[in-house]
């Protein structure tokens, strides 16, 4: 099964695809994740990459593709498609990807929210360090304070570009560069929408309603 998450940033796309992916084993292809991990490692690419993602501006088209073209196609039982595509040159060049090894594209989700709520949320987030898991100070905080959940580490990061000036940044890409995917895929037939404003479980348990379906 290969699946898109689509929605702004801060709608739940990595917190969800992190859930999923375990349950119908699927790998969660997270570009903005790569990025991070190029930019620890200090390459050429990272480098390259870092003053535009703390600015919150979308990383040219071209290393995008070229980035996801080495690892779309390698997950045993698909994937799950976060933070990409992020333009329609990407949508397209997905499509010719996935025709060339022969895969189908199943569902887009997309996970629906109010702009207003998610400044509050990205203001909050915070990940672990060593494993990535997500939280929040408000929503989702770990369950012993101080301590992630999944691997008990105590070293926790927040990202330089969700702070408010890149934030307003990262919607206005979203809105003018992203959004066009939307109708890209409605008219294909395999855009669904969730509710992106319910708690976190809750959408899981749409998106997984959605996925059930296609499993079958
Ligand atoms: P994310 O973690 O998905 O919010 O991505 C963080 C940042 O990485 C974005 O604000 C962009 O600068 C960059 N990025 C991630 N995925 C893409 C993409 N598909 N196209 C362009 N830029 C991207």
């Amino acid at each position: 099964m290969n699946i898109i998450l689509l929605g702004p940033p801060g709608a739940g796309k990595g917190t969800q695809a992190k859930r999923l992916e375990e349950r119908y084993g699927l790998v969660q292809l997270a570009t903005g994740d790569m990025l991070r991990a190029e930019r620890a490692s200090g390459s050429d690419l990272g480098k390259k990459v870092q003053a535009i993602m703390d600015a919150g501006r979308l990383v040219s088209d071209d290393i995008m593709i070229d980035l996801i073209a080495s690892r779309i196609g390698k997950a045993g039982k698909g994937f799950i498609l976060d933070g990409f595509p992020r333009t329609v040159p990407q949508a397209e060049a997905l499509d010719a990807m996935l025709a060339q090894k022969g895969l189908k594209l199943d569902r887009v989700i997309e996970i629906s929210v109010d702009e207003a709520a998610l400044i509050d949320r990205l203001a909050g987030r915070f990940t672990c360090v060593k494993c990535g898991a997500s939280y929040h100070d408000i929503n989702n905080r770990p369950k012993h304070e101080g301590v992630c959940d999944v691997c008990g580490s105590k070293e926790f990061l927040r990202r330089a570009d969700d702070k408010p000036e890149a934030v307003k940044t990262r919607f206005e890409a979203y809105r003018a560069q992203t959004a066009p995917i939307l109708p890209y895929y409605r008219d294909k037939g395999i855009l669904t929408q969730v509710d992106g404003m319910a708690d976190i479980d809750h959408v899981t348990r749409q998106i997984s309603g959605v996925m059930d379906k296609i499993r079958g």
